[in-house]
């Protein structure tokens, strides 16, 4: 241990062993460390109805409150933990969080549907559904209250395993989302094949709403489908009223993004729902 600290550490260099890697290396093992010092955090991004703004569920998103780097998003930690298998170690974290989340809120006779995002390898284990259910089992979550976002890259990868594993969480009762919908190169006829509840529309169409008509009419085309298949659709990244109302004008049901709340973590998240509820019902 000491010997890494007295400046010998030349004899470790090879061609291989150069500086992405070993930055690579160092990142890896602050990450198996974050989780033995459990520094995952959970926050929680609202989502409202379109139409009269009614809380309807939150999706939690993972951050790593590092000691030193401060706040470090996803973006930033999730594809080396995929790479490394460490996604499911904090994959399983997650899921546990959020039962445990549900409980505490409960508690406080609040009942909310949260979303988890699911990464591939995850959501490729053997054991997923066996660990997923005894969570909940472990916490008295019902599924319902759970709703599991996958990407189309993730239902395409191996379809009819996909649709299998989808089908029996389905009827376990979990709610099962498309993230990112429309990004992917995948094609539609997966959407017959799996048992999906919600299409996320991806937020770059929401950006480019107003000033792009292909997107608005992509967006057309994703509520339509989902209307038609007996989908909820979820807006993304909705920025600005306009947006909103746009969204809403084309029959998009639900609605997450800054314009609503950033990300929270718990004790915001309730702040902020008590703010929210008592400013939209009439006194
Ligand atoms: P995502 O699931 O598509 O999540 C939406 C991302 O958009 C989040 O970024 C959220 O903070 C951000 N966002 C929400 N509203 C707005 C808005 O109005 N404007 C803009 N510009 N951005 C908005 P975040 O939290 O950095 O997460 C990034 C990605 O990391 C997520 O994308 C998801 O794919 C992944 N991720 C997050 N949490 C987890 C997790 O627990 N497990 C796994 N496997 N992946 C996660
Ligand atoms: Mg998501
Ligand atoms: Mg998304
Ligand atoms: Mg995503």
């Amino acid at each position: 241990q000491a010997k890494a600290n007295d400046g010998n550490n030349y004899q470790f260099y090879s061609p291989e062993l150069n500086e992405r890697n070993l930055t690579r290396l160092r990142m890896e093992l602050r990450l198996r460390q974050a989780l033995e010092r459990q520094e995952f955090v959970l926050y929680f991004q609202p989502q409202v109805a379109a139409d009269g703004g009614r809380l309807v569920g939150a999706e939690a998103l993972i951050r790593w409150q590092d000691p030193v780097h401060g706040l470090i998003p996803p973006g930033q930690f999730i594809p080396l933990a995929e790479e490394t298998g460490l996604i499911q170690p904090i994959g399983d974290w997650v899921i546990q969080e959020v039962c445990r989340q549900q409980q505490r809120w409960r508690a406080q006779g609040l009942e909310l549907p949260i979303a988890v995002n699911l990464s591939a390898r995850q959501f490729r284990q053997r054991s997923f559904i066996d660990g997923i259910s005894q969570a909940l089992a472990q916490t008295g979550i019902p599924p319902h209250l759970v709703e599991l976002e996958l990407t189309e890259s993730m239902l395409m990868q191996d379809a009819q395993q996909a649709a299998a594993k989808l089908n029996r969480l389905k009827a376990l009762g979990f709610r099962i989302a498309v993230d990112d919908f429309g990004t992917g190169f995948s094609s539609l006829n997966y959407l017959r094949l799996f048992p999906i509840d919600v299409l996320k529309i991806d937020q770059s169409f929401v950006r480019e709403l107003q000033e792009d008509r292909a997107a608005l009419a992509i967006i057309d085309s994703i509520i339509a489908l989902a209307n038609a298949l007996g989908m909820n659709t979820v807006a993304e990244g909705v920025e600005t009223q306009g947006q909103r109302d746009l969204l809403q004008r084309h029959g998009c049901r639900t609605i997450q993004g800054y314009l609503i709340a950033k990300p929270m973590p718990e004790t915001a998240f309730v702040q902020w729902l008590t703010r929210y509820q008592a400013q939209s019902t009439p006194a």
